[in-house]
C-alpha cells in the first residue's frame, strides 16, 4: 500500500525526494518521456487516520505510566504526526492525462 509512484507513461520510478517536492502540485512532468501526468494522494487521509488512532493509543498508554509528563506526551505526538507526514509521499500517485496535448 505505501510505495512511491512510477510514472504512467514510461513506468520511471522518482525518488523520495523528487515526490515530495511535487506532492502539493497537480500535475508533474516526467523528466524521463516528458510526458505531464496527474498527480493524486490515494491512501492520504487512510494514513492520518491510522496515525492518529496509533497516537490516541500511545498516549493512552503513557498516561498509564506513573511520572508521566505532557512534554513528553506532546513530543510522542509531534513524533507521529512529523513521521506521517514522511510518510505522504508513499501515498502519492501518479495517473495518465486524458488526452495529450499537441
Ligand atoms: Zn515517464
Amino acid at each position: 500500500m505505501l510505495k512511491l509512484p512510477v510514472c504512467p507513461y514510461c513506468g520511471a520510478r522518482f525518488f523520495y525526494r523528487s515526490v515530495k517536492s511535487s506532492a502539493k502540485k497537480k500535475t508533474k512532468m516526467c523528466p524521463y518521456c516528458n510526458k505531464e501526468f496527474i498527480i493524486y494522494k490515494k491512501f492520504k487521509y487512510l494514513l492520518f487516520l491510522a496515525a492518529f488512532i496509533l497516537l490516541v493509543a500511545v498516549n493512552w498508554f503513557f498516561l498509564t505510566v506513573p511520572a508521566m509528563n505532557l512534554t513528553f506526551l506532546a513530543t510522542v505526538t509531534a513524533l507521529g504526526v512529523g513521521a506521517a507526514w514522511a510518510l505522504v509521499p508513499f501515498t502519492v500517485r501518479y495517473r495518465k492525462k486524458g488526452a495529450p496535448k499537441k
